[in-house]
Formats: structure tokens, C-alpha cells, sequence
């Protein structure tokens, strides 16, 4: 998996700053400090914490914790490195693609009845326990075709499979 594939997964996952953040913080060496980066991006030091905290929620970047001089007061140094991207996009990857198979089952495995009036989702089981119709209005329920919504799911699963093996 290309960096520029990997920067644009994160800015997709996290937002432009949040792509922007790592972008320095792989061109860095030794970290930066969230004031450094704020500045560097002329973004509020408090939004700048937001987008770090959100960042390492998702493994894409981490902190140490130092002492400057004889400050008794810490500084945290971000930093990010190309395996720690890449582990993290692939953990993610691997969920998403299992969470997409998982529903991709579901769709395929029954019929699904919905309401023309207010668009309530039924299954079969469900929609044969109120005899075909809403519980919401009464109406009749129609049988839904769900196959472009299994085309769709079958098709980005393949798309996420190709990325998937380039990494
Ligand atoms: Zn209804």
C-alpha cells in the first residue's frame, strides 16, 4: 500500500487536518509537541488535542511523554512512522471488510418487505407475523429488491480486497 493511498484512507477516516497531522508528523523526526503543530497549521492548540486524541484512538499516531529541563512539567511528542499506519489501516480494514461480509450474508439470507408510505424495513418473519402489513399505518407492505444493495456491498468488498492485498 502506497503512502498516498494510506494519507488518503486516514483524511477519510479522520478529515483533511487529521491526514495533515500525520503528513508532518512522518516528515519529522523526533516528534512534535501539539504546540508545535498547532502553529505549524495555524489551527487552535485545543483542536489540534482533539484531532491527536482522535488520531491515536485509531493507532495512527502515539506520544511519549518528557520532561524539559528542569521543568517539572510534561511535554508530550507526537509521532507516527510508516508500519504503525500500516498496521492500523490494516486492522481497520479487516473489520470493516468483516462487518461488510457479515451484512452482505444477511441481505442474501431472506426476503425483505418494506412500507410504500413510511419506508419501515421488514423482514420476512416479521412482515408474516403482521400479515404483510405496517405497524406503523396499516399499509400493505411490498416486497423490497434488495439486489442492488447486494451488488453494491459485493462490489466495495471487492474494492476493499484489492487495496487489501497491496499493502
Ligand atoms: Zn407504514
Amino acid at each position: 500500500m502506497s503512502e498516498n493511498l494510506m494519507l488518503k484512507i486516514i483524511e477519510a477516516l479522520t478529515g483533511e487536518n487529521g491526514r495533515r497531522i500525520v503528513e508532518i508528523l512522518l516528515n519529522s523526526q523526533g516528534g512534535r509537541s501539539d504546540e508545535e503543530l498547532a502553529q505549524e497549521l495555524n489551527l487552535r492548540v485545543n483542536d489540534v488535542r482533539k484531532l491527536l486524541y482522535e488520531l491515536s484512538k485509531q493507532g495512527f499516531v502515539a506520544y511519549i511523554r518528557m520532561t524539559k529541563g528542569e521543568s517539572r512539567w510534561y511535554s508530550y511528542y507526537w509521532y507516527t512512522d510508516i508500519d504503525m499506519l500500516k498496521h492500523s489501516i490494516n486492522r481497520r480494514m479487516n473489520e470493516v471488510i468483516r462487518v461488510l461480509n457479515e451484512r452482505l450474508a444477511y441481505e442474501e439470507s431472506q426476503t425483505f418487505y418494506i412500507c410504500p408510505n413510511d419506508s419501515s424495513r421488514y423482514t420476512f418473519d416479521e412482515a408474516f407475523e403482521n400479515n404483510f402489513r405496517c405497524i406503523q399505518c396499516g399499509f400493505e407492505l411490498i416486497e423490497v429488491d434488495n439486489s442492488r444493495t447486494v451488488q453494491y456491498l459485493k462490489k466495495l468488498i471487492e474494492v476493499l480486497l484489492t487495496i487489501h492485498k497491496y499493502r
